[in-house]
């Protein structure tokens, strides 16, 4: 097996090459090699270089697409870096978290009684949506009683069940 087999295996989705065969439970491409499963980033990683992978270290790739096994995007990482990776998708949530919270304070623009009709009117989101002028995605979390409930202001409370 070569580079272009691996690749023939893929769909190329920019300069990513997105495995189209099996995966392991935890989602690492998969690939029976020489009569055994074995990694395909791994496998890249000893093609491309000529050599396995150092003892040690785990092929993965610097892209991030769960599914890319691009020649390119694959390096041998230590545990060290495997860590820091983590911490930095971590990093990403909390970012992401924070931007739920913007969205949220935007819902803050309606006034104790507007969120109370929007949690009793049989209306559509869309429709009342229109109605005050906001997103309808703001008006299903009202709906879901969490908007509301979670920023500081004089009126907290007040539309929380
Ligand atoms: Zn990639």
């Amino acid at each position: 097996m070569n580079l272009n087999d691996i690749k023939a295996r893929c769909e190329e989705v920019g300069t990513c090459w997105e495995w189209q065969g099996a995966y392991t439970t935890s989602g690492s491409p998969l690939v029976y090699h020489d009569g055994k499963r074995t990694s395909v980033r791994k496998l890249v990683y000893a093609l491309k270089h000529g050599r396995p992978l150092p003892e040690g270290q785990v092929a993965s790739n610097s892209c991030q697409n769960p599914r890319c096994v691009c020649d390119d995007h694959v390096r041998g990482f230590t545990q060290a870096q495997m860590l820091h990776r983590s911490r930095a998708n971590t990093n990403q949530e909390l970012r992401a978290a924070r931007i739920a919270a913007t969205k949220r304070r935007t819902v803050a623009k309606l006034t104790p009684e507007q969120v109370q009709m929007v949690r009793d009117s049989p209306k559509t989101n869309l429709a009342l949506a229109a109605e005050l002028g906001v997103h309808h995605s703001h008006l299903s979390v009202i709906r879901r009683g969490k908007a509301w409930r979670t920023f500081g202001s004089p009126f907290a409370g007040l539309g929380a069940r």
